[in-house]
């Protein structure tokens, strides 16, 4: 954990006029949450802030409050790149590398602005001005609420920010059943609440809005694609472009896929290999001990946390990508058995 004081925080927010908030490529609720967030609070508090995303974000989250106000660097580059340029102040949200920004990262690097990061995923990177940073934390969202609180914001805390702050903490926590949510969490959620959102709304805004032929895919997943390892208690799904285009793949379609083989008696090791935009991109979940941010990070270029990380294939091929996580497997089957 590293938190700098909210002295410091104070100081560094009052004066700074041109404040941009940054989130990952392939924003999930809680990378868009946490900005959203971020963002309606820095609003309230006469703040000038833009939130800039590297690439697009699915659907289920455009209703989101400031949904309408995200810059896409994928799609309006140059104005991105203008107010970044611009700023003196640059929030960076769940995520702690640059690498994690694909093209938006070089423009981070070489901007002056000062950064804080606000995070929870392992092993952060050194380049913010401030931290605050727990990798305890179930979400990105938690920190944020914390974060806004420490500032003396509690008070301005109201539906809009409530509602994105629940998004992110349900998203990241499989809807409040992992072993990070503590009870700090449902004390948050409890006043998250006391504002007047609607849980069950929050909830069929997510998950009641698949299309047709994603509730397809996931069914062509679990019956043609799943492989199950008993003797290592290991489970993975992997999948082509051409078979993601027969079901009109959208952008956040696969997410989730790759935690259903653990609804089996006795994995404890998922894998989800998808192919497309030039690359085999790599989901990996785990229950237990098992540490697949280190996982991922030796042999995958990824990272994440110690249940949940993702990285990429070494090279473009989808088969020669499985085949390497298979002949990793026996080698790591002490740690996946392990409870
Ligand atoms: P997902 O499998 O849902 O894409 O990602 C699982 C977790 O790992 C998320 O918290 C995500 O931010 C993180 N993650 C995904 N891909 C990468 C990657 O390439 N590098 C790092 N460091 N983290 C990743
Ligand atoms: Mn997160």
């Amino acid at each position: 954990m590293q938190k700098d004081t909210f002295i410091k925080f104070k100081a560094l927010i009052k004066k700074s006029n041109n404040i941009v908030i940054v989130t990952h490529y392939n924003p999930d609720g809680d990378a868009m949450g946490s900005s959203l967030a971020l963002y309606n609070f820095l609003i309230k508090i006469e703040k000038d802030v833009t939130v800039i995303t590297p690439n697009e974000y699915p659907e289920f989250l455009h209703w989101l409050p400031g949904h309408k106000k995200v810059i896409p660097y994928s799609v309006q580059s140059k104005k991105a790149t203008n107010i970044i340029k611009k700023s003196d102040l640059i929030f960076t949200l769940d995520f702690n590398n640059y690498s994690r920004l694909e093209g938006l990262g070089e423009l981070l690097k070489n901007s002056s602005a000062k950064k804080i990061l606000i995070d929870h995923h392992q092993q952060p990177d050194n380049y913010a001005t401030l931290m605050f940073h727990d990798v305890k934390a179930c979400s990105t969202c938690e920190l944020v609420h914390e974060f806004i609180c420490g500032l003396g914001g509690k008070k301005l805390i109201d539906k809009h920010i409530a509602a994105c702050i629940y998004t992110g903490i349900m998203t990241d926590t499989g809807s409040f059943r992992f072993d990070s949510v503590t009870s700090k969490t449902h004390l948050i959620l409890s006043e998250l609440l006391a504002t007047g959102i609607h849980p069950s709304d929050i909830h069929s805004n997510i998950y009641d809005t698949y299309s047709q032929s994603r509730v397809k895919l996931l069914g062509y997943c679990l019956t043609e694609k799943m492989v199950v390892i008993p003797e290592l208690q290991t489970a993975y799904m992997a999948l082509s472009e051409a078979e993601l285009k027969r079901f009109h793949n959208q952008k956040g379609d696969t997410e989730g896929i790759v935690n259903y083989p653990f609804s089996i008696k006795g994995i404890a090791f998922c894998a989800f290999f998808s192919e497309g935009e030039g690359k085999i991109k790599i989901s990996f979940r785990s229950k237990g001990k098992f540490d697949v941010n280190q996982f991922a990070r030796k042999h995958f270029n990824g990272g994440g946390h110690i249940n949940a990380a993702g990285g990429r294939g070494n090279e473009f091929d989808l088969q020669k990508t499985v085949q390497s996580f298979l002949d990793l497997l026996p080698s790591y089957k002490k740690e996946i058995l392990k409870k």
